[in-house]
């Protein structure tokens, strides 16, 4: 069976993580804790970064850090994980959800600006599959009315809106290092802090609510308790791994993009005849080839197609419910249809794609793929 996803060791996760257990600390930011922190505000724009046990985690900070009240409202795709949701649920948000563009899933920009209310307290966008939103639609409706704009990065790590590295446009930015995603750490996550004003707080809604890591800089004499929080920080052992990681970012990053292409040069004529519709990337956006998903005619077309798959010994998966018909919110909902978000509950299906895939995996999916769309 091929399956849809493997974590993988790249070389020196094993090595990091002995090294971080003779240091004598395997607790949160111990040493390669600041290699991450290091190595991600040096290479992309990121004004701070604090690694977080989960992009989960990270979303829920971000949710506390905006001060997010009951009956604040949130806007946000439905075609998204339920954790984008959640961290603002958890705050009592209202939450407004958006549909998907025609092209891709991401949010429709144009939709957001009939959604904001006064009491808009943050629009949270999704960049699915690493393909960066329509910012400069979302900055421009956001700024007019001082609305914070929130990136759920999760997908998007090495990836760029023109020359701008995502999660570094938002005030804040969420990224995964779930062992789904491009860089893997187990689980894991981190927040990118773009505003220097909220650092500080950050630092202590991520240690419990308290000053601990001023303490341990010698800035204040004792810690307590200054505000509320929870435990946000992966334990030193995580961040050698994601470290080991780090090191090779481009060199798994071209693997990739490598098995990207080859699946589009594989299908892209196959699929345009069989009516089924390729992501497409615009003009603003890279692709980090985070993930490769075909959308089909009908949920029969799909059904089909992962049956197929399946009998030949390929694991591919659809993805999202959409939010805004789940059983938690179905009946919060304003009752607004989002025949998008629906269209790729619906139709949406990714093959597997994984840095240790070989070339005869490649062609094996390629080759089921293209039987099932025949016949
Ligand atoms: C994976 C993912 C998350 C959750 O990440 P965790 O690190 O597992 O908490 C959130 N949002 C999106 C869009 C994701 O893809």
């Amino acid at each position: 069976m091929i399956p849809f996803n493997k974590p993988f060791l790249h070389g020196r996760e094993l090595v990091y993580i002995a090294q971080a257990v003779a240091s004598g600390k395997i607790s949160g930011d111990g040493l390669f804790t600041k290699k991450c922190h290091k190595f991600f505000e040096e290479k992309y724009l990121f004004k701070k970064t604090l690694l977080t046990t989960s992009c989960t985690d990270a979303l829920e900070m971000a949710a506390i850090l905006l001060n997010i009240q009951p009956g604040d409202e949130v806007i946000l795709p439905s075609f998204t994980f339920v954790s984008t949701a959640n961290a603002f649920a958890l705050r009592g948000a209202r939450l407004i959800f958006a549909d998907s563009g025609i092209n891709n899933p991401n949010i429709d920009a144009a939709e957001i600006e009939q959604l904001v209310t006064p009491r808009t307290k943050a629009i949270v966008v999704v960049h699915y599959a690493g393909v960066a939103c329509d910012m400069d639609r979302v900055i421009e409706i956001a700024s007019a009315r001082n609305i914070p704009i929130i990136e759920d990065a999760a997908q998007a790590i090495d990836s760029f809106h023109n020359d701008r590295p995502l999660g570094s446009i938002g005030l804040l930015g969420a990224f995964s290092f779930h062992e789904t995603k491009n860089i893997i750490a187990g689980e894991g996550g981190m927040l990118a802090i773009n505003n220097d004003s909220l650092f500080h707080r950050a630092e202590i809604i991520r240690e419990k609510g308290t000053n601990r890591s001023s303490f341990f800089r010698g800035e204040v004499d004792k810690y307590g308790w200054v505000d509320i929080g929870s435990s946000f920080l992966p334990s030193d052992i995580t961040a050698a791994y994601l470290f080991a990681q780090l090191e090779n970012l481009n060199q798994i990053q071209e693997k990739r993009k490598y098995i990207w292409h080859v699946y589009w040069n594989g299908l892209k004529s196959a699929v345009d005849a069989a009516g089924v519709f390729l992501p497409e990337i615009p003009v603003w956006a890279t692709n980090n080839a985070h993930m490769f998903y075909l959308v089909t005619r009908n949920i029969e077309q799909r059904t089909h197609l992962i049956e197929h798959l399946r009998s030949q010994g390929v694991n591919a998966v659809f993805h999202y419910l959409s939010l805004h018909n789940s059983p938690y919110y179905m009946h919060k909902h304003d009752g607004r249809s989002l025949p998008n978000s629906d269209r790729y509950m619906n139709c949406l299906v990714r093959l597997p794609l994984y840095y240790e895939m070989t070339n005869d995996d490649i062609d094996k999916v390629i080759e089921s793929v293209l039987q099932a769309l025949k016949n």
